[in-house]
This record gives C-alpha cells, sequence and structure tokens, in this order.
C-alpha cells in the first residue's frame, strides 16, 4: 500500500511551470495556490491589475491537487436545510451560485484549454436505506417547485444496475449537470493560465506577517518583505494566525481519497458507463464515491471531529 498523493503522482507539477522571485510592490498579493488563489489571480490580471500569488509549498500543494474532483451542485447541506437557515431568497441565490461555479469550471478550461478531464458526467445519490429511496420522490418534487431545476431523476434498484454495476443499493437520485475533473491537471492548468496573463507566481514564501502600511499592507514572507495595495487570502484550511479572525472556526478534519488498483476497460464500463460521481445518502458523516478514471476507482471518506461531550 502507498500513502502518496495519487493525482500528482499521476501527473506532477509540470517542470516548465514559470515561478518567480518575490517582488518589491504588486497592486494585489495572493496568499496561496489553489483553485480559489489562481482563479481570482486570472480575474484581476484581466481587470489590469499586476499580481503576485505567494505559496508557502509548490504551487497548487493544499487541497487543489488532492480532491476527489467532483464538481456537483449544490452545497454541503441539503437545500431544504439551506432555505430554512437562510429564507428562500439566499437559498435561491446559493443554488444558483452552486450551478454557476460548475459552469465558471466549465468555461475556464474551455477558454485556457485545460485538459483536465472536465466532463458533465452527472452525480447520483445512492440509497444505502429503502427509507432513503422512499425520500427521493419528495426531492424531485421540493427542487421543481422551490427552485425550477428539473434536471434530477429518481432509478429504481432494477435501473440502478446499469448505472452502478451492482444491487446492494435501493434506488438512485441522479443528477445532469454534475462534473467531474482530474483535480491536478486543473490546478496546475490554472497555474500556467495565470502566468499567461502576467500572474507571478512565487514558491516557497511562507507568508507570516501582514501589517497595515500608509498605501496598503506590508507582506512579510519567508523570502522577504512585499508591499502590496490589496491582499487576497485564499489559504483554506491550512489559514494560520495570519490573519487571526480568519483562524476562527477552523478545525482539523480527517478527509481521505483511497483508490484501487487500475481497473480494466470492461469493468470501469460496468462501474458507469458515464464516469459518473457516487455517493451515498448515508445520513452518517461517511461518504463514498466511486468514479473510474484513468483506469482507478475513487473513494473518498470524509470524517467529522470528535464531539466534546
Ligand atoms: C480529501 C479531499 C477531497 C475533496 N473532494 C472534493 C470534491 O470531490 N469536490 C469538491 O468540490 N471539493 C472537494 N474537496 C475540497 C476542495 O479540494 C477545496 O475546497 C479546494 O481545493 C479549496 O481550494 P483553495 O484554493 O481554497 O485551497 P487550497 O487548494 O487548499 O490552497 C490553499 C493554499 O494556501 C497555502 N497557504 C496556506 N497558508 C499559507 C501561508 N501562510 N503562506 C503561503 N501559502 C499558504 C497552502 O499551502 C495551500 O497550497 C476535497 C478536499 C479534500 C481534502
Amino acid at each position: 500500500m502507498k500513502s502518496t498523493v495519487f493525482w500528482t503522482e499521476e501527473f506532477p507539477r509540470p517542470a516548465d511551470l514559470s515561478t518567480s522571485e518575490l517582488p518589491e510592490t504588486i497592486d494585489v498579493a495572493i496568499i496561496g495556490s489553489g483553485y480559489t488563489g489562481l482563479n481570482a489571480a486570472i480575474a484581476l490580471r484581466k481587470a489590469g491589475a499586476s499580481v503576485a500569488v505567494l505559496e508557502q509549498a509548490t504551487i497548487g500543494w493544499g487541497a487543489s491537487s488532492r480532491n476527489g474532483g467532483m464538481a456537483l451542485t449544490g452545497l454541503k447541506e441539503e437545500m431544504p436545510v439551506v432555505f430554512k437557515r437562510y429564507g428562500a431568497e439566499m437559498g435561491r441565490a446559493f443554488w444558483q451560485w452552486s450551478l454557476d461555479s460548475v459552469a465558471h469550471v466549465e468555461q475556464t478550461v474551455a477558454a485556457e484549454g485545460i485538459a483536465c478531464e472536465f466532463a458533465r458526467t452527472g452525480h447520483v445519490t445512492l440509497a444505502f436505506k429503502p427509507s432513503h429511496y422512499a425520500r427521493f420522490a419528495e426531492e424531485v418534487r421540493w427542487f421543481h417547485e422551490m427552485l425550477a431545476y428539473d434536471d434530477l431523476w429518481v432509478m429504481d434498484k432494477s435501473e440502478l444496475r446499469s448505472e452502478i454495476g451492482a444491487d446492494v443499493y435501493h434506488g438512485g437520485l441522479g443528477d445532469r449537470n454534475s462534473a467531474a475533473l482530474h483535480p491536478a491537471r486543473y490546478v496546475f492548468g490554472l497555474a500556467q493560465a495565470a502566468t499567461r496573463h502576467g500572474a507571478l507566481l512565487v514558491e516557497h514564501a511562507v507568508v507570516k506577517r501582514i501589517a497595515q502600511a500608509r498605501l496598503g499592507f506590508l507582506v512579510a514572507t519567508s523570502k522577504g518583505i512585499l508591499n502590496a495595495r490589496e491582499v487576497l487570502v485564499a489559504t483554506n484550511g491550512y489559514t494560520t494566525n495570519v490573519v487571526a479572525p480568519l483562524r476562527q472556526g477552523i478545525f482539523p478534519v480527517g478527509s481521505y481519497i483511497i483508490t484501487t488498483a487500475p481497473l480494466s476497460v470492461s469493468l470501469q464500463q460496468e462501474l458507469s458507463r458515464a464516469g459518473a460521481c457516487f455517493s451515498t445518502a448515508r445520513t452518517s458523516s461517511i461518504t463514498s464515491a466511486s468514479r473510474p478514471m484513468a483506469g482507478c476507482c475513487l473513494a473518498d471518506a470524509t470524517i467529522s471531529p470528535p464531539r466534546s461531550t
């Protein structure tokens, strides 16, 4: 058994990725070189700002090169719960942003020519218990009535066999608009696009402190000090106390991708002809997904933090 990152082993950081020394001044300093930092770098360059992306490790080192590669519609929380918590107007906005985010990835990949295997493969929620299956029809109705969204459909056990090649589930809820991609190819493709647009990528630059200055900020890094008019913090779960208020609410969560040995093409076809993403509708915090891609099948397990008693 190996415990290394599958995606970057298969597609390592391109050797010809153009990186820079730390500049002295810049319009916008972006801390973190994942999807957030790199997409922001491209947008800011298009708007005419000079941009330096500061990464403490190597470009794309964080979650963006080590995730499940599923670009799904919706939020982690179920939409009826989002509606209850934030109201119908915000709920609709959240839903639309989730659709827009998948479309944004699709458009960026096409516009920048990023070969990351992006495809609208669809996603199927699998009923682990009969009671999960019983809820699916109601969910389809809810999405139609509350969001005018008609791209969900229910599969019974017999229909599901042709989707996932297994009889263990009690049915499925399909979504046509979800997509899948190769995470490392996407993040390195974004990095190359950002440099083409003129962003500077600075690796091994740990940001240690940000101080307000007369015309913006002084950003103290392990490579020296940078004067920036604006700072964008895109550090995700790796956020430290550099901006103390952002550290609040961040707690450790174990999240893992497990890959099988390469699968034969015929087994891939049996598991999913479309290469769809799957997750179970279990109410516990363990989710699983499988998707034949590059001869492999993925499983992603998310484990909640321990609750204090
Ligand atoms: C196992 C796993 C599976 C996942 N599966 C999915 C999935 O299937 N679909 C999905 O949509 N999402 C998934 N996610 C979530 C997704 O990967 C993240 O939401 C996304 O990559 C976040 O991108 P980001 O740019 O915000 O952060 P990251 O890619 O994590 O980048 C943050 C970067 O900031 C850098 N950094 C931090 N502090 C500093 C500092 N002080 N100085 C300089 N640099 C710093 C880090 O080194 C890091 O490279 C998964 C995540 C994990 C861990």
